[in-house]
């Protein structure tokens, strides 16, 4: 054990976040119990994540962090069938109206639907002796003591119980409990960021011949403003295509084959939308929509409960189609380890501190897109209208510049800083133009 914060840990709710955290702290409790009020038996889809129907790319930066929790992941992955890529030589890319030139970046991942990824990672967090999985389980309420949180109830096939615990992590996404608990606790509900984004997807798998679509292995095709149809194309396990398309800013993709042909055709590149018309359907069309992206500033907060933390969506959600969901859990869990090996004095503070500055950069990122993609301009400055421009010009100058490319992808993919895209050669390729 790495340093022992105590005895008992209890994590809520099984999803990416919930598994990576617990994962975490098995190094740091002498028992950590996973509560998840899904059935986890089946490899499928499932009730409390139904977004894992769609195209969930995990990007590499997030694959290479959850690969420091659990070595040898990735090629598990493959050899169940995930489908490796190297950024951006194996992807087609093509944002702002323009293709990306294609180059080799180093950064290597395995494309898979969520329910693959997220079955892999549960084996693995199942194999860790100190980890009690109790699924079927939902969260009813917390336990309290003075000025802390001293555990949980929970409700399953025996009845209601109480699980007493030193730490309690909230982990169970968008709907996360903990703003009712502070409520109940007398404690301040932490400030909220909303940025309306209404995304809206529709997804369907096909089996597409490999050479009908040139032996890519994803197909991106970005919204921009003016354009607010987009589509990724994915190759998954099973030797399938996850064809998702994304409708941003209220524009909602159709759900019926004809109109789903109809909107590749506008928004892809001929080849792309002809090898889908082409490819064989596995099952329906499923949609999902997402209305806001939502970041609560836990961090600000003055007060907070002892014996309680909170992680992943249940702390800032994106606007899916960045991708950035699961990267941002899996580098806050490795924030979280990071506070915990100093102890557990100020936990709260120190932890929301850490997982504040992993969010930073990918939440200006994120939302700076979405305020230029509604072009109201409420709340640009003109500071972001100058990125916007700048932006727009660099995904311009990346249709043929290898260098440019690089850097676009390696921000937007959460390995570099904003900053690096005013690196100086970059800079002045994109005045260039
Ligand atoms: C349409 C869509 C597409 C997305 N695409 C991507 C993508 O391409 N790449 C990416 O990185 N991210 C993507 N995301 C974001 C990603 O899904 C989330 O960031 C990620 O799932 C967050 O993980 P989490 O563990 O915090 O929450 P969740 O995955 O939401 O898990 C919460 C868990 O808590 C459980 N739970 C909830 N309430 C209770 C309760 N009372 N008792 C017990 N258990 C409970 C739920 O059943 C669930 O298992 C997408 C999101 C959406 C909506």
């Amino acid at each position: 054990m790495a340093r022992r914060s105590g005895e008992h840990a209890v994590v809520l709710g099984a999803g990416i976040g919930g598994l990576l955290a617990a994962r975490v702290l098995t190094d740091f409790y002498d028992r950590v119990t996973l509560v998840e009020r899904d059935p986890l038996d089946g490899d499928g889809p499932r009730r409390g994540v139904p977004q894992g129907f769609h195209a969930h790319a995990l990007l590499p930066r997030g694959l290479q962090a959850i690969e420091e929790l659990f070595p040898g992941l990735s090629a598990e992955m493959a050899a169940g069938g995930a489908v490796p890529y190297e950024m951006i030589a194996d992807i087609r890319m093509i944002m702002g109206g323009h293709e990306f030139a294609r180059t080799p970046t180093g950064a290597r991942g395995v494309s898979a639907t969520r329910p693959f990824l997220e079955d892999h990672v549960r084996r693995r967090a199942r194999a860790l002796d100190r980890l009690t999985v109790a699924d079927r389980t939902q969260v009813t309420g917390v336990v309290t003591g003075p000025g802390r949180v001293a555990g949980v109830r929970v409700a399953g096939a025996g009845g209601e119980r109480e699980l007493a615990a030193d730490l309690v992590v909230d982990a169970m996404g968008r709907g996360g409990r903990t703003l009712a608990w502070l409520d109940e606790m007398g404690f301040d509900r932490p400030e909220e960021e909303t940025v309306r984004v209404e995304v809206a997807y529709s997804t369907w798998y096909l089996r597409i011949p490999g050479q009908a679509l040139n032996g890519d292995r994803m197909i991106i095709i970005g919204t921009h403003p003016g354009h607010l149809k987009g589509a990724a194309l994915c190759a998954v396990e099973g030797d399938r295509w996850l064809v998702t398309l994304c409708g941003s800013a209220g524009v909602r993709p159709p759900d019926d084959p004809e109109g789903f042909f109809s909107w590749l055709d506008e928004a892809a590149p001929a080849d792309v939308a002809r090898a889908v018309r082409q490819g064989e359907p596995l099952g329906g069309i499923g949609t999902v929509r997402v209305p806001t992206s939502v970041r609560r500033r836990y961090e600000r907060l003055d007060r907070f409960p002892e014996g309680l933390l909170v992680v992943g969506d249940a702390v800032c959600n994106f606007n899916p189609i960045y991708g950035q969901g699961m990267t941002i859990g899996a580098l806050g869990a490795l924030a979280l380890r990071d506070c915990l090996r100093d102890g557990t004095d100020d936990l709260a503070r120190r932890h929301f501190a850490a997982a504040a500055a992993v969010l930073d950069p990918a939440w200006r990122m994120s939302t700076g897109a979405d305020l230029a993609l509604r072009e109201a301009g409420e709340r640009r400055t003109p500071g972001s209208r100058l990125l916007d421009g700048y932006l727009r010009r660099m995904q311009r100058v990346a249709g043929r510049d290898p260098e440019v490319a690089v850097a676009f992808s390696r921000v937007s993919g959460l390995y570099d800083p904003p900053s690096a895209l005013m690196r100086p050669a970059v800079l002045w390729k994109v005045l260039r133009g």
